[in-house]
């Protein structure tokens, strides 16, 4: 989708923003329009812009995690359908793989928690009505877990492709972590046509069955 546009360093990692990222802000934007008029774009512009705040976080909790094995981060990148962070080096053994996969979501998973407590305690900081943290905190929680089902190519995957190597040839693995991946693709354009949302749960979906069928391709040849 053409090269990223550079934002330059925050804490030491360069951080680039995809221009197929400012479609999902648009998505926001024409439905809080729709629903509440400039005052419901408003509040959508500052929910898209902490949402991808805290997407920027799941690929530093990444950045965090590989730099405990002094693996360094080039950079991060948010995009449509969230964000990467490509790191210098890779992750030996099992463990570290681990680790570095578990860091992004559980910084989400963090996250949803801070904001879990701060709402049972409002008074201690100006929330408004709390809708807005609440929301912040559902969508951390779904990040969270969403990651973390095991399947290409989700971080959950990775984890889970860590895991079965240790039991199997690791061709095996990944041809069954990509099969977890299109499961977990079917899943959601089957849920997208349940709540009659075609736009980005369908898109998701479609574009995770791509990805897990490459993935299942591309174990499938290195078997042989
Ligand atoms: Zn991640």
């Amino acid at each position: 989708m053409g090269t990223p546009v550079n934002l330059g360093k925050i804490f030491g990692v360069n951080v680039r923003i995809d221009i197929s990222l400012f479609l999902v802000a648009a998505i926001f934007l024409l439905n809080g329009l729709q629903f509440g008029g400039l005052q419901g774009m408003l509040t959508e512009a500052t929910f898209v812009v902490l949402l991808f705040f805290c997407v920027y976080l799941h690929e530093m909790g990444h950045a965090f995690g590989a730099s405990l094995f002094r693996i360094r981060t080039l950079d991060v990148t948010l995009t449509f359908f969230g964000g990467y962070a490509r790191l210098a080096g890779v992750p030996r053994g099992s463990l570290q793989e681990i680790v570095v996969a578990f860091a992004g979501p559980g910084a989400n998973l963090l996250i949803a928690g801070v904001l879990y407590l701060w709402l049972q305690n409002p008074s201690t900081m100006f929330v408004g009505d709390g809708f807005m943290i609440w929301r912040l905190m559902v969508a951390n929680l779904i990040l969270g877990v969403f990651n973390l089902l095991p399947g290409y190519p989700l971080d959950g995957g990775t984890i889970a492709r860590s895991v079965l190597t240790n039991f199997m040839p690791r061709p095996r693995a990944r041809l069954i972590v990509g099969y977890g991946g299109g499961v977990v693709g079917f899943g959601l354009v089957a849920y997208a046509l349940q709540t009659r949302d075609f736009s980005l749960t369908m898109l998701l979906g479609f574009y995770l069955i791509y990805l897990a069928s490459l993935e299942i391709q591309a174990a499938r040849s290195s078997r042989f």
